[in-house]
């Protein structure tokens, strides 16, 4: 690997007050941490942006949460086709092996997949609707969710699509046979979250009144 390079200073410096504050000061913690293993309570799934802060809008601490990451927080629909799949494979880990009770989809403001998203669909985008765009195929996965809010004025759009990037993604977790029988079973139940990241706030999906606030 030659191309790798020092790590930039100030993430070397971040990483040494981390070291010499939190780590000290928990140290036993960590321990336990490492030697029992993790048994989080809830699977987060939430978009790469940098502005999505989970563990700090709910102030989680190490080993609290199972979170997984990709652009515009999407699960895909149950495809066992044998090829790579790193949404399914967090999903599939987190409800079969670390038994999670909760699997919370977490939206965001100014999404920038979804805004992708919604360009493709309205036909402004045609560089997303190359087939070797990995960002126009994956956000392939909301077409059906842009269907649903096509006829809504352009000014209410794109947040209306970003709610139904949560929306798509928990209907597509019910897909998953073994989320679908947790849920049956009551041992598992699912979430869909939308955050206002300038307002600060938070709306909770209730299936009878839509998105509400928390
Ligand atoms: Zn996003």
């Amino acid at each position: 690997m030659d191309v790798a390079r020092p790590l930039p200073a100030y993430l070397v410096q971040r990483f040494h007050g981390w070291r010499a504050t939190t780590y000290q000061d928990n140290k036993a913690w960590f321990r336990r941490l490492a030697e029992s293993g993790q048994h989080p309570r809830a699977m987060v799934i939430s978009c790469c942006d940098s502005r999505v802060h989970v563990t700090s809008i709910f102030g989680a601490d190490e080993g609290e949460f199972f979170i997984h990451r990709n652009v515009a927080n999407l699960v895909p629909p149950y495809s066992p086709d044998g090829t790579y799949h790193g949404t399914s494979a967090a999903v599939e880990y987190a409800v079969t092996s670390l038994g999670v009770a909760h699997i919370v989809v977490l939206g965001h403001s100014n999404c920038g997949g979804v805004k992708g998203c919604h360009d493709m669909c309205m036909g402004h985008a045609p560089a997303l609707e190359e087939k070797t765009s990995f960002v126009g195929r994956w956000m392939d996965i909301l077409r059906p969710g842009f269907e649903r809010v096509k006829d809504l004025p352009d000014a209410d759009r794109p947040r209306a699509l970003e709610k139904e990037a949560v929306l798509v993604s928990l209907e597509n977790l019910m897909s998953f046979p073994f989320v679908r029988d947790a849920v049956q079973g009551e041992c598992l139940t699912l979430h869909g979250l939308w955050n206002d990241t300038g307002a600060g706030s938070l709306e909770h999906y209730d299936p009878l009144r839509g998105f509400v606030p928390v």
